[in-house]
């Protein structure tokens, strides 16, 4: 069981059902944490199924759709049921990147899908699960981003510096997916700065290129390689970047290793 001051330490992933939501839950159940595994249908999700046969009451199953606020509302009074001393790290895992077209070809109302999902749904998120947070010792929050999201290196082609490997700088795709994590970004840094003063952490993080249902989707459309990392490095790395928070750090971008990425 892992403990800080004096009390086990809480961890909530959303979109835990597979690809790094469930690999999240995997290795903070094995560090001994205690887990609110929430997906929009945690049943279904076979990978969750055999954590609760595992690891028991170190697991809490809730239903949550990060794009309705009634599921949102609903999950955190059911969280609060089962943690009335808080939660300690909410990790806004879930997102979806919506079909790869060419960005000037991108269909308005998926756009708005993708932005409710991947933007919206971990602000709704976030600011439900707030009194949580307040009651939790660490006062956590990770939004899983992407290096897509980031303006800076979508620019570089346009200036110049193009790097034929980079894909966040090259592709002419994902425009609704890179507005959303832009926009995530953002609202990381606008909530970090409110939530300052109340020791409230805010973070984006880039996972890397992952080898998961929505990692791979890309390979075909886009005609490159395979992701390079799996699941299991790319939490690890991720683990140990927000085992290092501290409240100075709030309000950055990071990548899974670490390195701190341009807005
Ligand atoms: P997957 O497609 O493998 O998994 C996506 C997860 O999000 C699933 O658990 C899915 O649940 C869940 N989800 C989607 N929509 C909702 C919703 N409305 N409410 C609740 N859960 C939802 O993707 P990854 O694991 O690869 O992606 C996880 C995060 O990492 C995403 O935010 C993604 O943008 C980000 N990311 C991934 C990269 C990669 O290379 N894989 C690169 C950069 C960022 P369900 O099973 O119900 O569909």
């Amino acid at each position: 069981m892992a403990i800080d001051n004096g009390k086990q330490v809480v961890y909530c992933v959303t979109g835990a059902s597979r690809g790094i939501g469930l690999e999240y839950v995997k290795q903070l159940l094995e560090r001994g944490h205690q887990v609110v595994a929430a997906a929009r249908n945690p049943a279904k999700s076979n990978g969750l199924k055999t954590f609760a046969d595992k690891h028991g009451s170190a697991v809490t199953f809730v239903t949550l759709d990060v794009a309705d606020p009634a599921s949102i509302k609903a999950a955190a009074a059911s969280v609060s049921k089962a943690f009335p001393d808080g939660i300690d790290i909410l990790i806004n895992n879930a997102g979806i990147n919506g079909n790869i077209v060419r960005s000037s070809e991108q269909d308005e109302n998926e756009f708005k899908e993708v932005l409710l999902t991947n933007t919206l749904g971990p602000f709704m998120v976030t600011k439900t699960f707030l009194p949580l947070l307040r009651k939790g010792n660490k006062k956590q929050v990770v939004n899983i981003s992407s290096t897509l999201g980031s303006i800076g290196i979508a620019a570089k082609p346009l200036k110049g510096d193009d790097n034929p490997d980079n894909l966040a700088a090259i592709s002419k795709m994902q425009v609704a997916y890179k507005a959303s994590k832009a926009a995530l970004n953002m609202t990381t840094v606008s909530l970090a700065v409110d939530l300052q003063e109340e020791g409230i952490t805010l973070i984006a993080m880039c996972p890397g290129w992952v080898d998961t249902d929505m990692g791979s989707s890309a390979t075909d459309e886009l005609g490159i390689g395979k992701p390079p990392l799996d699941p299991p490095s790319s939490v690890a790395a991720q683990l140990k970047v927000i085992d290092g928070l501290t409240p100075e750090k709030s309000g950055t971008y990071f990548n899974h290793e670490g390195d701190v990425l341009p807005f």
